[in-house]
């Protein structure tokens, strides 16, 4: 059976990643989008399983401990992390699986999983970024500035992604991450035809 892909899709809080994957696997519903794990607390109308699993810090510890995230980090004051069975299973059976994490869990991923394809989703612009953080009115400014600076240092290493997708329309974002992952799926080393033999 032909591995799934595994798709990372990183970018500063506020450019609109969440938004574009919805989208996405609206379009591409034989795309799954991992669950992730954090300690954060929910923001109204998120649900636990569905947009996180909450967890508390010692939770969160002891899972790190049994090896239980494919990766994970600190951002901000909060942990947040993949759990490692469910996108096993998901890519072991030829599902293709969206990773939507930082940019810190997308080079650890880049480490263990040569194969994984790194997209780096951004604003037209720094200004733009603030004014959609503030536009959300989900962060306080205090949070909001954090999150800024946080996205400067998520800019710097951009650079060891494969692709960069400025978020100008979400259609237009959505049509490149779909052209994307077409063409990565296309590569030979990814294809498997069948009654051809594979080297
Ligand atoms: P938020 O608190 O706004 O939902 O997410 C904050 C940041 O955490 C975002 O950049 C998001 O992509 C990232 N994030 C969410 N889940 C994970 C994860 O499992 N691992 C890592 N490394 N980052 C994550």
């Amino acid at each position: 059976m032909q591995q799934g892909l595994l798709i990372v899709i990183s970018g500063p809080s506020g450019s609109g990643k969440g938004t574009l994957c919805g989208h996405l696997v609206e379009r591409r519903p034989d795309i799954k989008i991992s669950v992730s794990a954090t300690t954060r607390a929910p923001r109204p109308g998120e649900i636990n399983g569905v947009n996180y699993y909450f967890l508390s810090r010692e939770e969160f510890k002891k899972l790190v401990d049994a090896d239980g995230f494919l990766e994970w980090a600190a951002i901000y004051s909060y942990m947040y992390g993949t759990p490692v069975g469910p996108v096993r299973e998901m890519l072991d059976s030829g599902q293709d699986v969206i990773l939507e994490i930082d940019v810190q869990g997308g080079l650890q991923i880049r480490e263990r999983f040569p194969g994984a394809i790194l997209i780096f989703i951004t604003t037209p612009s720094r200004e733009e970024l603030e004014r959609r953080l503030k536009g959300r009115g989900t962060d306080d400014p205090r949070e909001i500035d954090v999150r800024l600076k946080w996205a400067d240092t998520e800019l710097m290493q951009a650079g060891g992604y494969d692709y960069v997708v400025i978020n100008d329309s979400v259609d237009n974002a959505v049509r490149k991450l779909e052209c994307i992952i077409e063409a990565e799926k296309s590569r030979p080393r990814r294809m498997i035809i069948p009654g051809w033999l594979n080297h």
